[in-house]
């Protein structure tokens, strides 16, 4: 009988064989996708569920906000991801990548905050100290919302400007018509000079002067953002401008879907 023929009265077998053909094809076919997309070779046999990260560099950038950044070692994301980090007490907070896909780092742009369990230690962590960190995941796209090409609004509070400057610096076709940043100290703004290069900026200093910039508020701005049903609205922060945004943009016709918001801390829960 050709070998190749099922029998059958081994009709089970052969169907268990051809099942475990089956699996065995997906199963080399996920290890190749694997070594294609670095990501999931964190979920290889023998790897912690767990990984670790090390620290390459914390590097101040004003008096409250530092650039960590962590060596990448194969992990895979996509602009607008976040990364939780937890402290030596298991302690965990998500943190948005601000690097670019193609940087052998992963970097991060965090406001250490006076008492906080995480930022606080993460501030003082040291060239090759292991941390923590969760695979990358999230939902928040900036750039990557309906048809390419069509306009992108980026407004951000802080170091709600993190997951923007990782989807400029991964797509360099990104043009977003308007970037409105929000920052208290002038001190505080990140990648001014990159943002200023990449599209037009408007810079909001809440808490001093710093002419040319506008003292005061993003929601002072709010006419100054270009509206029409093609663009994409990305906004990231504190729930206070998101809300605000999201309200004023719908009020004028805005449809809710084109409305993308990350809120980073949620201010009226702590009250
Ligand atoms: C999806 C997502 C992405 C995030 N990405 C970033 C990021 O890229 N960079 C970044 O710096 N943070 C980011 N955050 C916020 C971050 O996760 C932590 O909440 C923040 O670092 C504070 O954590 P902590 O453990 O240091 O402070 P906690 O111990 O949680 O809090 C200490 C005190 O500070 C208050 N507090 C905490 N955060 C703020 C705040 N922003 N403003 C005012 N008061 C606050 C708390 O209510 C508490 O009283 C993100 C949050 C989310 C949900």
């Amino acid at each position: 009988m050709n070998k190749r023929q099922p029998a059958v009265k081994h009709r089970h077998g052969t169907l268990l064989a051809s099942n475990l053909r089956l699996l065995y094809n997906l199963f080399t076919y996920r290890i190749a996708v694997m070594d294609r997309d670095p990501m999931p070779r964190l979920l290889q046999r023998g790897t912690p569920i767990v990984p670790t990260a090390k620290v390459s560099t914390v590097k101040f950038l004003s008096e409250g906000v530092f650039e960590l950044v962590l060596e990448r070692d194969g992990v895979g994301f996509r602009p607008g991801d976040c990364v939780a980090i937890s402290n030596s007490d298991g302690v965990s907070r998500p943190y948005s990548v601000s690097s670019s896909i193609d940087e052998p780092y992963l970097r991060f742009v965090i406001r250490r905050m006076p008492g906080g369990a995480v930022s606080e230690w993460l501030a003082v962590r040291a060239p090759g100290d292991e941390v923590e960190i969760s695979l990358p995941f999230g939902w928040f796209r900036p750039g990557q919302s309906g048809e390419p090409g069509d306009p992108s609004v980026l407004v951000a509070t802080g170091t709600g400007i993190a997951p923007f400057l990782s989807a400029l610096r991964s797509f360099p076709d990104f043009s977003p018509v308007l970037c409105l940043y929000g920052v208290r100290c002038l001190a505080d703004a990140v990648g001014l000079d990159y943002l200023r290069g990449r599209c037009p900026l408007k810079l909001c200093v809440s808490r001093e002067e710093a002419p040319p910039h506008h003292h005061g508020r993003i929601t002072d701005l709010l006419n100054e953002i270009p509206r029409n049903e093609e663009t994409n609205y990305y906004l990231c922060g504190l729930d206070a401008m998101i809300n605000g945004v999201s309200e004023w943009l719908e009020h004028r016709g805005v449809h809710f879907t084109h409305i993308h918001r990350e809120v980073f801390f949620n201010a009226r829960e702590d009250q």
